[in-house]
């Protein structure tokens, strides 16, 4: 290889594909390549659409993708002012980076699908596609929280928790694709059955600090004290979930603040085990529970430096992501960035 890279912005069409909702957007990225110490501006939105995800059978969702997708390649060509670049796809799936394919997913009726060859055979553009976590991950360190850093970790706590490794200023994929379950990392032995699907074990960190988790505490709360803000909600037929429990602590509300600063404290015993193993410069921590904010990255950051080793724990910062709702779509603006160009 020789000459500089080339680092003129490139037009992207990205999907981020979830169990509910599939996001479509046009973007213009810079590559980052050869500038680590800083990143580059985030990707700029040009188009976006969101639409549920067709969960009918496998051929109905494929072509709902596909048809999204067209959507936005359709806009660019009439747009001029420049051909589409890439095409980079997020998906909630277990996904054979270098092979291409969807392997199988929990949320999604999408089994053994060769997405990329799929997309690149249609549009006639390169075409990379990822884990929607990983991606997420990528999203961070490329553009946001970890911009600038070699190592990192991200957990993006949601219905359950993903995870992204970025070693080496790579992102880490494992044999097979399947690596970064960091949610699945053992707090405790004797603990709660984990709430991930597929996952036979008891006590990962998923059991404690997933939106489902602290529903299940809150609820718990609830039915323990009928008098409270917890307790009331209950009666008056509110949703117990991560959401209601993050805005209550937020509000000040002593036993919501209690329950998250415990579900901070869990999170913090799964990081030790996390910032021992890796080493990271810096841990993001994204996602919907991310919401609460230091009530909830506060206590984890004590438990980090109470019980992990040196430098190890002297050296990991704890951050709240960049990105909230739009990191699916900023993450796959990075995949196509690192990845194909
Ligand atoms: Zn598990």
């Amino acid at each position: 290889m020789t000459g500089k890279p080339d680092m003129r912005p490139r037009t992207l069409v990205v999907a981020d594909v979830g169990g509910t909702k599939t996001a479509v957007a046009v973007v213009r990225a810079r590559p980052a390549r050869g500038d680590a110490a800083a990143a580059p501006p985030p990707p700029a939105v040009l188009r976006q659409s969101v639409t549920p995800t067709v969960q009918s059978s496998s051929e109905a969702c494929l072509a709902s993708i596909v048809e999204c997708i067209g959507a936005m390649v359709s806009w660019v060509e009439r747009r001029g002012g420049g051909a589409l670049d890439a095409i980079a796809v997020g998906t909630a799936s277990m996904v054979d980076f270098a092979g291409g394919r969807i392997v199988a997913s929990v949320n999604l009726p999408l089994r053994d699908v060769p997405l990329r060859d799929l997309l690149s055979d249609r549009f006639s553009v390169p075409v990379a596609i990822d884990n929607d976590a990983t991606v997420a991950a990528l999203g961070e360190h490329e553009f946001g929280a970890g911009a600038g850093t070699r190592e990192m970790l991200m957990l993006t706590l949601g219905t359950g928790v993903g995870g992204g490794i970025i070693a080496g200023g790579r992102p880490y994929r494992g044999a097979s694709g399947a690596a970064g379950e960091l949610g699945h990392v053992l707090v405790s032995v004797e603990g709660p059955p984990c709430p991930g699907a597929g996952c036979p074990n008891h006590g990962c960190l998923e059991a404690y600090v997933s939106g489902t988790a602290m529903g299940a505490a809150a609820l718990g709360e609830a039915q323990a004290k009928p008098a409270s803000s917890l307790g009331r909600a209950l009666l008056a037929g509110e949703p117990l979930d991560g959401a209601l429990l993050t805005r209550l602590a937020l509000a000040g509300d002593p036993d919501a603040v209690a329950l998250v600063e415990r579900t901070g404290e869990y999170l913090g015993a799964g990081l030790v085990t996390l910032v021992n193993v890796f080493n990271p410069e810096v841990v993001v921590i994204g996602g919907a529970a991310a919401a609460a904010g230091e009530l909830l990255l506060a206590p984890a950051r004590s438990v980090l430096a109470a019980r992990a080793l040196r430098p190890q724990r002297d050296e990991a910062r704890v951050v709240p992501a960049h990105f909230g709702t739009d990191a699916g779509i900023v993450g796959a603006a990075a995949l196509a960035v690192t990845e194909l160009f």
